[in-house]
């Protein structure tokens, strides 16, 4: 709490009393601060590529280095920490523009099958490579209003982190059913999970539960920070629930209709 005093005189400049106005700061303390974390943590998940980058490449540049598989090696690390940078920037960017709501939603009705369309073919695809089983309950006949694009931006990425955070062989399945007057889309693994204790927290931008592991796997840290934007920006709601080593069932529900 911030307050400011202002003594009170009568006419004749007596002191009769003192004026207080108490202003409650907590609010904006947490505002600063969350800012000053985000500038932080931005700083810091830039740097570590950067370092990375120049190391490797200085390594090359090397006159005694010479050996061309190792070189391969090298460039393949700046390779892989340089897109690192590119999908930060990308969804920072994102991220920037959700938040300053410059970002026209362009609302239309939208068939289930044109959402889940090249979405689900992509997210087979990834999940082949671990052996993963990925399978679809969409509901026939759902229809609802949004953004197509975005929409489809919300199921790719809860479909690739189910599919990134559980281990080969494991399961991934997407449903999609109309329930009391809302579409639920939700997305089950069972997968490497989250401590109850945490699950608040995923939604907070770079929060991660194990950073070494979202790094490895080319994660930012900023995509559920972008879903959720974007599903609230259409009304609606995301929630998780999850058990360590279990699984994970993030669900997303949107209105069927524009309010
Ligand atoms: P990241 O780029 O790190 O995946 P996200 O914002 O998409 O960033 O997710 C934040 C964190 O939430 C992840 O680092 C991970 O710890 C956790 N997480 C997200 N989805 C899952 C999931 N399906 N299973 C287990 N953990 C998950």
């Amino acid at each position: 709490i911030e307050f400011v005093g202002a003594p009170i005189f009568n006419e004749v400049k007596d002191l009769r009393g003192v004026v207080l106005v108490f202003h409650d700061i907590t609010d904006l303390k947490k505002v600063e601060q969350m800012r000053k974390d985000f500038v932080a943590n931005v700083s810091h998940e830039l740097k570590t590529p950067i370092t990375s980058i120049k190391g490797f490449a200085e390594t090359i540049l090397d006159e005694e280095m010479e050996d061309p598989s190792i070189q391969k090696k090298f460039i393949q690390i700046i390779y892989n920490e340089s897109a690192r940078l590119q999908a930060l920037v990308h969804d920072l960017l994102e991220l920037s523009k959700l938040e300053k709501e410059e970002l026209q939603l362009k609302i239309k009705k939208i068939p289930i099958t044109e959402l889940v369309e090249g979405i689900t073919e992509l997210a087979e695809s990834q999940a082949v490579k671990k052996s993963i089983t990925f399978s679809t309950n969409i509901e026939e006949g759902i229809t609802l209003f949004g953004d197509s694009e975005r929409l489809k931006q919300v199921i790719a990425n809860l479909l690739y982190n189910a599919i990134n955070y559980t281990p080969n062989e494991g399961k991934v399945i997407l449903t999609v059913k109309q329930q009391d007057g809302r579409v639920e889309i939700s997305v089950a693994d069972n997968g490497i999970g989250i401590p109850k204790e945490q699950c608040s927290r995923i939604f907070e931008r770079f929060y991660r539960v194990d950073p070494a592991r979202s790094r490895n796997t080319g994660g930012t840290g900023l995509g559920l920070a972008i879903v959720k934007h974007i599903v609230e920006a259409h009304d609606g709601s995301i929630q998780v629930e999850s058990e360590l080593n279990k699984g994970s069932t993030f669900t997303v529900l949107l209105p069927t209709s524009i309010t």
